[in-house]
């Protein structure tokens, strides 16, 4: 029998074709290893953005590969084992786009059933640096709120933590930058 995910058809340990099995009622399958027993864990993937923010609006990106090429997100990336995620966060944010920054505050964490990444969102200020796009981004620039391209945001989760942001925002929410808080209506 082969089991659900077929990235995984064989034993790290000793080589043997996995089998997906129920240990638990209460359990998804897991591949486990008919040979020498060992049991596949397959862990979500974390992944650090942050909502960096800049003369008053905030950086969006956009992606230079594949999955959803074109589309606009926030900087981010995998958080590497071992790694405090804020500090991944301010890695990734410093390869992707050039600029140094600080962790303010936490927006949320994101993740969506059946689907691997957990998103963690900070929102962080600049502190140096040109913004520039890496070498995995087709071009970085500076959104306002109203100019936020909703229809063309890369993953659900970055349209979940964009209106969270703004809806803290506009509620009055702490926001950091904010020298020019503008009066509602
Ligand atoms: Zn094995």
């Amino acid at each position: 029998m082969t089991h659900h995910d077929p990235e995984f058809q064989f034993c790290p340990v000793c080589g043997n074709r996995l089998d997906s099995l129920k240990l638990k009622t209460n359990e998804p399958r897991r591949p486990v290893c008919p040979s020498c027993n060992f049991v596949l864990y397959l862990d979500p993937k974390v992944v650090a953005c942050s909502i960096l923010e800049m003369d008053s609006k905030i950086v969006l990106l956009r992606r230079g590969i594949n999955p959803q090429k074109g589309k606009w997100v926030m900087p981010g990336g995998y958080v590497d084992r071992g790694e405090e995620v804020k500090a991944a966060a301010i890695r990734e944010t410093e390869e992707e786009c050039g600029v140094t920054t600080r962790i303010d505050m936490l927006l949320g964490a994101y993740s969506y059933s059946g689907q691997v990444p957990v998103v963690i969102v900070y929102v962080t200020q600049y502190v140096s640096g040109d913004l520039i796009s890496g070498d995995e981004t087709l071009e970085a620039k500076l959104f306002s709120e109203k100019q936020i391209p909703w229809a063309n945001l890369a993953f659900q989760s970055t349209v979940d933590a964009l209106k969270d942001y703004y809806t803290s925002k506009n509620k009055g929410g702490k926001s950091p930058t904010d020298g020019d808080k503008t009066p509602k209506d």
